[in-house]
């Protein structure tokens, strides 16, 4: 259930042909300011508004050749939408569950690629059991969000990308929610180059790695709140936990004021649209961290699907 490098090359060619590069992006004006040499992963930019299409594509495109009659999952964000794009692509047909709540503009992505929208409940743990539940009655594969050997192999493109781009990075920062983006980095990273700094950023409003980290185990969180609604996820994966263990140097947290002023600093230094949950690195980056000065530096901007009542809140 471990990604390594052979299983993130195999998923590099099944991807080649349908996602876009994502070369990284610089601001000479912050670097100035804020003393460091930082360039941007602009994953906003990719298929679908954001990283996860690498691995819910890798993990649709072998659920199609193993014969799979279509696919569910229980995401009403960026995976439900990568899961639909993927799902169109080979005919296949999708069901997202989404909560009750939802709001209109998150399931719009999913509708426009085809997939079937259910609303459910109001806990993930419901929407979970209904998905498994039309899994089964349905004959339906379900596609996990990051806790997938084939999921994470998909993210952890991003890293070989990385390295190849700019052999001489030091450190890459990366944003935490389930964990299946950064353990597929991280390990990425550190089998071409194990000399690299793998950094995690989570809000503080949901730090379940660096509770984890602390506590030496794998701790569910009683709640969590953010801006970032793609970071929220009140733990890390089974998988996903011992990987970031093994492999990511360090963990830290970004209140929710710096994630609104980098949402405002990417667009008026890099003219730059990133959701809050992609912006997590660069409020990081504004508290100019001791350990990063002079330093060259990667900066994962995960996504770019920003709501419109999200700009209603970047008053200053
Ligand atoms: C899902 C998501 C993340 C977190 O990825 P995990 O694999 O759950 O850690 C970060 N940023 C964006 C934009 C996302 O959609």
């Amino acid at each position: 259930m471990t990604p390594s490098l052979e299983t993130i090359i195999q998923a590099r060619m099944r991807l080649l042909p349908v996602i876009h590069a994502t070369p990284l992006q610089s601001s000479q004006t912050l670097n100035r300011d804020l003393g460091m040499d930082i360039r941007f992963k602009p994953e906003n930019l990719q298929v679908t508004g954001s990283f996860k299409i690498r691995g819910a594509f890798n993990k649709v495109a072998q659920l199609h050749q193993a014969g799979s009659q279509g696919v569910v999952t229980a995401s009403s964000g960026n995976h439900g939408q990568a899961v639909a794009w993927a799902a169109r692509y080979f005919s296949l047909a999708a069901h997202i569950v989404v909560p009750s709540h939802a709001p209109k503009s998150k399931i719009l992505g999913a509708k426009s690629y085809g997939a079937q929208v259910e609303f459910c409940g109001t806990t993930s743990q419901e929407r979970l059991d209904r998905a498994q539940s039309l899994a089964r009655e349905e004959h339906l594969d379900y596609v996990p969000p990051y806790d997938d050997v084939l999921v994470m192999s998909g993210q952890g493109t991003i890293g070989l990308e990385i390295v190849e781009e700019w052999p001489d990075v030091e450190t890459v920062l990366v944003p935490i929610g389930g964990g299946g983006l950064i353990s597929g980095i991280a390990t990425a990273i550190k089998a071409a180059r194990p000399d690299v700094r793998l950094v995690g950023v989570e809000p503080a409003g949901a730090p379940k790695a660096e509770t984890s980290r602390r506590q030496g185990r794998r701790i569910i969180l009683p709640h969590t709140a953010s801006i970032a609604d793609g970071l929220i996820s009140s733990s890390l994966g089974q998988y996903t936990y011992p990987i970031i263990e093994a492999l990511v140097d360090e963990v830290v947290t970004v209140p929710e004021d710096a994630i609104q002023e980098a949402l405002w600093l990417l667009m008026s230094r890099l003219k730059t649209v990133a959701e809050p949950s992609g912006a997590v690195t660069t409020a990081y980056l504004l508290s100019k961290p001791k350990s990063l000065k002079g330093r060259r530096v990667v900066a994962v901007l995960s996504g770019g699907n920003l709501d419109r009542s999200v700009l209603h809140q970047l008053t200053e």
